[in-house]
């Protein structure tokens, strides 16, 4: 027995599942997960001393890679003056000044410990703002485990094939109407159903918790039309694309603003950390100024926001870092495309930038429904052939993989002959 599985037989009768988070527990893949103990650049060595070439790189916040020296050497410092005073800080002034000045439509941020928080959170100020109680999400979108959106969500609860979650009162998501991803017309229906009842309407600018699919040409400026329209606020999840995508994130490459915006992920480069923000006038909504109460003993803590400080001043520094990832990424997911071409198959590759999933289905992926169309038996297969070779892909199909700046173009290229070579065989 590896130490990995000794370690899981006694987590699974400790923790639920063993895990910490229901997509680590490696079930829908088949499989029992790779203890992590340390990780570097792209790579993260297991309990047993493997070696794996990392592209989960934390679910996104590793967007420089692993234990990058200069977050590190910050994280250390800001330890030795404490771990937490549960009062102001200069850092999180510096980390919102630094969030406000290069995303424009963000007038003010308040900090949060998650991207669950940040939506929770944002939600509740625009109910607070709008005086009105409906939200419209969009099915195959995940936005975090609070009760109002844990209807038909992506990520763990659609691969576990469960589109609700047991525990959640009717009552908490009865205001909580879904929508389809890519479809204005399924939410103009619902404006049209329910005028003047719609608080915000909710998006992943580009879903990425249903495997990658990227907003149609029209669907996001569509969104904005409608909440402009109707009196909504507009809100861009972007706990994954925030600082991925750009450094103004899925705003800035699609050039649309939305009013508020949630972030998680790179912020904390690591740290539990995530964050919501926009308008100054539905910011100023949330507790100690406005009505709408929000807080958090351990929001804006120093260590994690010198963290988040560190990975986002090298990467506003730095603007080539995401014209090389964005540029790499695109000839690798390209490439990927043309191998799954030539192997014969008519699988879907889809990306953005450095996001991107490959679908074992024939049908273009453009929403709930065509992504679970995929063969995730296939998609399993793939994931343990890549484990087999070094390989550390998202566990579960309706999951991103994410490249970083630290993939070299060896790495990507090794990525690419592993998969090729599965297809191959198919
Ligand atoms: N929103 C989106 C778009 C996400 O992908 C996630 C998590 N992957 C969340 C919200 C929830 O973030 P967290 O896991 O930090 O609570």
């Amino acid at each position: 027995m590896t130490r990995s599985e000794e370690l899981f037989k006694k987590a699974v009768t400790l923790m639920p599942g063993g895990v910490n988070s229901p997509v680590r527990a490696f079930g829908s893949v088949g499989s029992t997960p790779r203890f992590i103990e340390q990780a570097d650049g792209v790579y993260m060595t297991d309990v047993d001393g493997n070696k794996y070439l990392d592209f989960i790189g934390s679910w996104g916040p590793m967007i420089l890679g692993h234990n990058h020296p200069a977050i590190k050497e910050a994280v250390i410092k800001a330890c030795e003056k404490g771990l937490s005073f549960g009062a102001a800080t200069e850092k999180e002034v510096e980390m919102a000044e630094l969030m406000t000045d290069v995303i424009p439509s963000l007038e003010m941020v308040r900090m949060v410990n998650s991207g669950t928080e940040a939506v929770m959170s944002a939600i509740r100020a625009a109910r607070g703002y709008t005086r009105r109680d409906k939200i419209v999400k969009f099915t195959g979108c995940y936005h975090g485990h609070s009760d109002a959106l844990l209807v038909k969500a992506g990520s763990g609860v659609m691969t576990a094939g469960i589109p609700d979650s047991a525990g959640v009162p009717a009552g908490c998501t009865q205001d909580t109407l879904s929508a389809i991803y890519n479809d204005l017309a399924s939410v103009e229906a619902l404006f049209a159903e329910y005028p003047k009842e719609i608080a915000a309407v909710i998006v992943e600018p580009v879903a990425a918790n249903m495997g990658v699919v990227p907003p149609k040409k029209g669907f996001l400026e569509g969104l904005r039309k409608f909440c402009s329209e109707h009196g909504s606020v507009l809100i861009f999840d972007e706990v994954i694309t925030g600082f991925r995508l750009g450094l103004q994130g899925a705003q800035g490459y699609f050039g649309i603003d939305a009013d508020l915006v949630t972030y998680g992920k790179i912020i904390g480069a690591g740290m539990p950390v995530g964050a919501y923000g926009g308008k100054r006038e539905i910011m100023e909504m949330v507790s100690p100024v406005g009505a709408v109460y929000q807080a958090g003993t351990l929001s804006g803590n120093p260590v994690a926001m010198a963290a988040g400080i560190a990975q986002l001043t090298i990467l506003k520094n730095n603007p080539q870092i995401y014209e090389e990832l964005n540029q790499k990424s695109d000839t690798f997911f390209e490439t990927m495309k043309e191998n799954v071409r030539k192997s014969g198959h008519a699988w879907q590759v889809n990306h953005v930038g450095s996001i991107g999933s490959l679908f074992f289905t024939e049908q273009q992926v453009v929403d709930y429904a065509s992504a679970k169309t995929s063969d995730t038996a296939e998609y399993a297969r793939y994931f343990k052939y890549m484990l087999d070779n070094g390989i550390h892909l998202a566990p579960a199909q309706f999951e991103a993989m994410f490249v970083s700046a630290a993939h070299t173009e060896e790495n990507l290229a090794y990525a690419l002959q592993k998969a090729e070579n599965f297809l191959m065989c198919k």
